[in-house]
């Protein structure tokens, strides 16, 4: 695969977590950390990092993940390493033949052709395939390189800096975690998950580490698969009813 000629890299400079908004309610600023504090001994914090991908791997892992269960996204991760030692070969492969591979994966169809065309950016961009160079970056700029290619989104770009080996404080929100903070009145109802990430965000203090964000994410999206739960959710046994709307109306209305 031919790539195009190298870009100049960026200068390094001191990597540091930016909110994208500014705390516009302390209230709310006041209650996040709250809940923060409540559900961190529930779910163990520091929480185990869950992958260890180089960051070009771990974009395509989070391209496969949208909107399929974790462990077929990462049996189709698997298949596709294997298949394709080198991510330069997926971009040499037949789309047929990826579709083929991660079959498993919801609309295989569609995030066949994405991936190759992700790829394919990143390495006309950059010039050469490969994320590594987004260390040397501040949170806002590298999320802000991600997210001009087509297809990748706040919350893939938040994913790569978060969960790969970068270890950068992003705060990446998925659909758990976007309906527990929207119950809980963190973000409005009408607010989308795309819009969620810097309200989020920015109710968190400046200067947490990536560890601290990356555990703000999985114990809310864990009290999401546990406790708040989509269709019925368990107000009752939930160490955050006395802060929570939704929870307090639920309770009224019984
Ligand atoms: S009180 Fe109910 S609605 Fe509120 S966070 Fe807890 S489980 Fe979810």
């Amino acid at each position: 695969m031919p790539i195009a000629p190298g870009h100049e890299r960026p200068a390094p400079r001191p990597r540091r977590s930016r909110p994208e908004t500014p705390p516009d309610d302390p209230d709310l600023a006041a209650r996040a950390l709250e809940i923060h504090r409540r559900l961190c001994p529930v779910y163990g914090c520091p929480i185990p990092y869950f992958h260890s991908l180089d960051p070009l791997s771990e974009l395509v892992s989070s391209l496969l993940s949208h909107r399929t269960r974790n462990a077929d996204s990462g049996r189709a991760f698997k298949a596709l390493r294997a298949r394709y030692p080198d991510w330069a070969q997926v971009l040499d492969a037949e789309p047929a033949a990826i579709e083929e591979t991660i079959a498993g994966v919801t609309w295989p169809e569609l995030k066949a052709p994405r991936i190759q065309a992700v790829l394919r950016a990143v390495a006309e961009r950059h010039g050469a395939l490969s994320l590594d160079f987004l260390r040397e970056m501040e949170v806002d700029a590298a999320r802000t390189w991600l997210e001009a290619i087509p297809g990748i989104g706040p919350k893939t770009s938040a994913a790569v800096l978060a969960f790969s080996v970068l270890r950068m404080p992003a705060l990446p929100v998925d659909s758990h975690h976007h309906r527990v903070a929207q119950r809980l009145g963190l973000v409005g109802a009408r607010v989308d998950v795309g819009p969620a990430h810097p309200v989020l965000r920015a109710q968190l203090p400046a200067d947490w580490s990536a560890q601290d964000l990356y555990d703000n994410h999985e114990i809310l999206m864990l009290h999401g698969q546990q406790v708040c739960h989509h269709r019925n959710p368990a107000c009752g046994r939930c160490v955050l009813l006395d802060l929570c709307p939704t929870g307090q109306a639920r309770r009224g209305a019984v």
